[in-house]
């Protein structure tokens, strides 16, 4: 039995541009003169929601206990999921390291711990740049499964939108699970609080999400129907970028990548903009500053927002700051970094009494062999398990490893 309407009545008429379209939009797809473009868009302005008004309100509730300190969040998965990776077995086994891996932190913490996966729609994403070479040939860049495919051929790379209803159609595999699973953990009693599982994912593609905009059932206002909790990611967080006018527009939890290089005052101009009504659990800031910055660029940052008034979610992404090539050429992230950024992170906050909300991290629910350090000793054991389809993942052991590091017994 399933509780998500077939149908959705949709907000917009099919062949008028919505709000964002009209909004400059970094890192989006060339695909507007495929042949299959306004079939596509037609279809996905009718597509079934994804996740439901209530849920999104239910994480809202859930985060604003973390907001005040009383929770913490840990959000983990693949860098980009794969299109190839949705059996059941797959989406169980990534849950279960998520179980997993919150039930350390729980312990580690003694607080209750909202769980949420990259997971259900992380298909697009943002590239440093925009072809590479593959011998003679000069290709566009894999951008994720929603967009193109990772295989080195000119057909392989071609922005295909039809892509997008595949996506779709994953995703809703993927909540439908994700819905089952919390309904028999809330039957069996578990827990007070509803950890999850949740979805999340970086709300990258405007043609994708745009559609799946809709209104809340309740005459509310609108919500993002692909996902519980979207991000914007470093790359197309610019104030007035479609990204932040759409996550402001909805009604969903949402978090925002800060890199290195945001001064505090836009920062805080961007908390203005995504929860102007400063509501706990509204908005989660992730920083991702690298090891060898985040002593001197979070302070300010933090002092400026907590000045400010916003009760924003502090949560560290220890990975995007810290990827490395090794001398033949493979990107990979050590450990000892990711461990010191965190550890910096949860220093800056104790110092000021502020609460750390938790762990953004790159991780694969298998024992691949993509960053370095715990059970992968040299870059010698890269190649073993090398299999991300963009940025490299801890494996579960050293994501345990990480955890208890960051939080001793
Ligand atoms: C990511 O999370 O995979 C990513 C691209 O992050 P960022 O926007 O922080 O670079
Ligand atoms: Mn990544």
């Amino acid at each position: 039995m399933s509780s998500v309407p077939i149908e959705n009545p949709g907000l917009f008429v099919a062949d008028e541009p919505l709000v964002w379209d009209l909004l400059p939009a970094g890192q989006q797809p060339c695909w507007d003169d495929h042949p299959a473009y306004p079939a596509t868009r037609r279809a996905l302005l009718r597509a079934a929601p994804l996740v439901l008004p209530a849920e999104v309100a239910e994480l809202r509730r859930s985060l604003a206990v973390v907001a005040a300190g009383q929770a913490r969040l840990l959000q983990i998965g693949d860098c980009a999921e794969s299109l190839a990776e949705q059996s059941a077995e797959h989406l169980t086994s990534k849950v279960s390291v998520l179980d997993t891996l919150g039930d350390l932190l729980a312990a580690r913490t003694g607080q209750e711990v909202v769980r949420v996966g990259r997971l259900g729609g992380q298909f697009a994403k943002p590239r440093s740049a925009p072809t590479e070479r593959h011998g003679d040939l000069e290709l566009p860049v894999f951008r994720g499964h929603l967009v193109n495919s990772e295989e080195p051929t000119p057909e392989a790379r071609r922005h295909d939108p039809r892509r997008m209803l595949l996506a779709h159609q994953a995703g809703l595999r993927v909540f439908d699970h994700l819905r089952r699973l919390r309904r028999e953990r809330a039957t069996a009693g578990l827990r007070r609080s509803t950890p999850g599982p949740w979805g999340s994912h970086e709300a990258l593609i405007i043609d994708y999400e745009g559609p799946l905009v809709r209104p809340a059932s309740d005459g509310g206002a609108e919500y993002l129907a692909s996902t519980h909790l979207p991000w914007i990611g470093e790359r197309t967080r610019q104030l007035d970028s479609a990204h932040v006018e759409m996550m402001a527009t909805v009604q969903n939890p949402l978090a925002c990548k800060i890199g290195p290089t945001a001064r505090p005052g836009e920062v805080v101009r961007l908390c203005e903009l995504l929860d102007p009504e400063r509501t706990p659990g509204r908005l989660t800031l992730i920083l991702r500053f690298g090891r060898d910055h985040v002593a001197e660029v979070m302070p300010d940052l933090v002092d400026a927002v907590h000045r400010a008034g916003h009760p924003v979610i502090w949560l560290t992404d220890p990975m995007h700051g810290n990827t490395v090539r090794t001398v033949g050429g493979t990107k990979t992230r050590h450990l000892r970094a990711i461990a010191e950024e965190a550890a910096e992170f949860l220093r800056v906050l104790e110092q000021r009494g502020l609460h750390a909300g938790g762990l953004h991290l790159e991780t694969a629910a298998t024992d691949v062999t993509e960053c370095l350090g715990g059970n992968i000793r040299d870059e010698r054991a890269l190649h073993r398990r090398y299999e991300t389809l963009c940025d490299p993942r801890l494996n579960p052991e050293q994501a345990h490893d990480l955890i208890e590091m960051l939080f001793p017994s």
